[in-house]
């Protein structure tokens, strides 16, 4: 697979053309970035944990049914996806109270949902991804009804395989963003699903796993980074 230019550089991934229009090369950095990139750094080889736990978490999802833009893994770097049109909404689900809505409705960081949130955040950081809901979605036309029911069924699904999974890893999953893409007239999941993305906490321990050292200078980054690729990878195999 040929890597061609250049199409687009994130906080955190570059994207490629290939030979195929419909394919395109995710690589992943080294960059971390939080609070709107006013905080910037670096994690070593975070781009590889992320490539690869991305890689194996996406191969679980489409075995159960979840149609993902991964193809294959190209490198330590970087895997082939297919090319999405994204649309401009973050799903987020909650399993558990921490981050933006312990702060938002003053909640304490910790605390077990009764059921799992779906919240929907305008992807836009110069506005700073704000919390919408489903009617402006669909006022603003950046979904259909029927593009929206698949993204929240797929969402849901992927928390119920991935609660079991990271379970089975020793890790609680206490919240994830998702993004999704139109390929040809299917949804399809993109992005990454990465200690970048979620929150992990070590069952037992509570000892945070993800990119929360980072926004909270809470040391050991790197370490937990490689800790998440042990535990995936180790569950992958049996
Ligand atoms: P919160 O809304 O509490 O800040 O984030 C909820 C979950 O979504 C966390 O797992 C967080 O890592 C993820 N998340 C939300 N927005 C972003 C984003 O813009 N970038 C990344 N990497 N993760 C996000």
């Amino acid at each position: 697979m040929k890597k061609g230019k250049l199409i687009y550089e994130g906080k955190a991934k570059k994207l490629y053309q290939t030979d195929n229009p419909g394919l395109v090369i995710q690589e992943f950095k080294d960059d971390a970035t939080a609070f709107d990139a006013t905080k910037r750094g670096t994690i070593t080889d975070k781009g590889v944990c992320n490539n690869k736990i991305s890689t194996h978490l996406f191969g679980v999802l489409e075995t159960q049914g979840i149609p993902t833009h991964f193809v294959r893994l190209l490198n330590e770097r970087e895997m082939l996806v297919q090319r999405l049109e994204i649309i401009p909404v973050e799903v987020t689900i909650r399993n558990v109270v921490a981050g933006g809505m312990a702060k938002s409705l003053g909640l304490q960081e910790g605390k077990e949902l009764h059921s799992p949130i779906l919240e929907y955040h305008y992807k836009n950081d110069a506005l700073h991804d704000p919390l919408f809901n489903e009617y402006h979605i669909l006022a603003m036309e950046l979904a259909t009804e029927e593009e929206l029911k698949t993204i929240a069924k797929y969402s849901f699904e992927v928390n119920r395989i991935l609660l079991e999974f990271f379970d089975q890893c020793g890790l609680k999953l206490v919240d994830f963003k998702l993004e999704f893409g139109r390929h040809k007239d299917k949804i399809l999941l993109g992005d990454e699903i990465s200690p970048d993305t979620c929150r992990l906490w070590d069952k037992t321990t509570n000892k945070k796993l993800d990119k929360d050292r980072f926004r909270r200078d809470l040391g050991d980054i790197e370490e937990a980074y490689q800790e998440v690729l042990k535990r995936v990878c180790e569950r992958s195999r049996v």
